[in-house]
């Protein structure tokens, strides 16, 4: 085990919480740099949380220096699609700009390791629903294009240096911690477990579904939800990667299974025993039709072994920690 401490950026928000918390079960020292925005404080269970922006370059490079950090986890971000279409500078500002301004003060202090949360949304619309790592990249939003943009900065980063990088590049992460202690607090969510979820609770009126005319066997949008135990779980084996002097790489984090809009209500409805008011809505913006993670090369490289693939359990532990809130 290393003395030196890992910088989580965003360590107080839904996924960033999961991973930190992982980490400190592993006896790892962990620094959270988090400015509070979308966070929350009782969300981080282990190490020191730092207030503060990571496109604040000299604030992180001090940090950085002063702790003598060489492993980055970088999950500071906004992550809402449709907000990214209504305001896109947002993204760039957030998501790009402070990924520069981090990576920058990466590179002053000398950092080794740098596991960066990305996305599917970099893959646009998949001709044939499935995304491998080597597919083609073309986001059909700015969420997308925000991540894509900071892929290609690190890359040419570590072309230019010492470091060495992971990308994990997300499907839908749903779920909370199996042992009930943290899950998605985020107020005025619009991730769909979520968002059902809480209607189940009586927190929703109704649910609206997004599209039903979509080239999909029910109309409605197909993507590959992931527990987020099992996400949390690939960066620990992604830095134990790097750590053991193993390449930079690109991975898919998905189960490499779809379901529908309509096919998650359902799950959620049997598994809440909840009917829930389910209306028919327009498309929204920036939405693919389908997204599933073609997954080998995460097993292949990283030995990763999903423990919690079934939507039943995403849906049960999402709604455990909803009913807790
Ligand atoms: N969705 C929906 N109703 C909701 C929230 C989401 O129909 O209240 C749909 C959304 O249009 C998309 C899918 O569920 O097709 C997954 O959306 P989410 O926001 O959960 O994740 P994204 O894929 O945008 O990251």
């Amino acid at each position: 085990m290393r003395k030196q401490p890992i910088l989580v950026t965003g360590g107080a928000g839904y996924i960033g919480s999961h991973v930190v918390r992982q980490l400190g079960e592993a006896g790892h020292q962990v620094i959270v740099l988090d400015n509070l925005s979308t966070g929350f404080r009782a969300s981080v269970l282990y190490g020191n949380l730092m207030i503060g922006d990571t496109g604040d370059r000299a604030f992180v490079t001090q940090l950085l220096r002063e702790h003598d950090i060489e492993s980055v986890l970088h999950f500071a971000a906004h992550i809402v699609v449709p907000e990214s279409v209504s305001d896109p500078l947002k993204y760039y500002g957030n998501n790009t700009c402070n990924t520069r301004e981090l990576l920058a003060a990466c590179a002053d202090a000398g950092v080794k390791h740098f596991i960066f949360s990305s996305t599917a949304a970099v893959y646009g619309i998949p001709p044939d629903m499935e995304c491998a790592e080597d597919s083609p990249l073309a986001p059909i939003n700015p969420y997308g294009r925000s991540k894509l943009m900071s892929e290609w900065m690190l890359q040419d980063l570590a072309a230019a240096s010492n470091l060495r990088y992971g990308v994990l590049r997300y499907f839908n992460v749903a779920g909370a911690d199996p042992g009930g202690r943290i899950g998605q607090s985020t107020p005025k969510a619009t991730h769909l477990i979520k968002v059902a979820c809480e209607a189940t609770l009586g927190k929703r009126s109704h649910i609206d579904v997004f599209g039903t005319d979509y080239p999909t066997p029910d109309g409605t949008c197909i993507r590959d939800y992931i527990h987020i135990e099992d996400l949390a779980r690939a960066h620990l084996l992604a830095l134990e990667h790097l750590h053991n002097g193993g390449e930079s790489f690109t991975a898919n984090c998905g189960y490499g299974h779809g379901y529908s809009v309509r096919e998650v209500l359902d799950k959620v409805q049997e598994v809440s025993g909840v009917k829930l008011d389910i209306r028919e809505a327009p498309r929204r913006a920036g939405d693919p039709p389908a997204l599933i993670a073609k997954a080998e090369r995460i097993r292949a490289l990283l030995g990763w072994t999903p423990q919690y693939n079934q939507l039943d359990t995403i849906v049960g532990h999402a709604l455990t920690w909803e009913r807790r809130l």
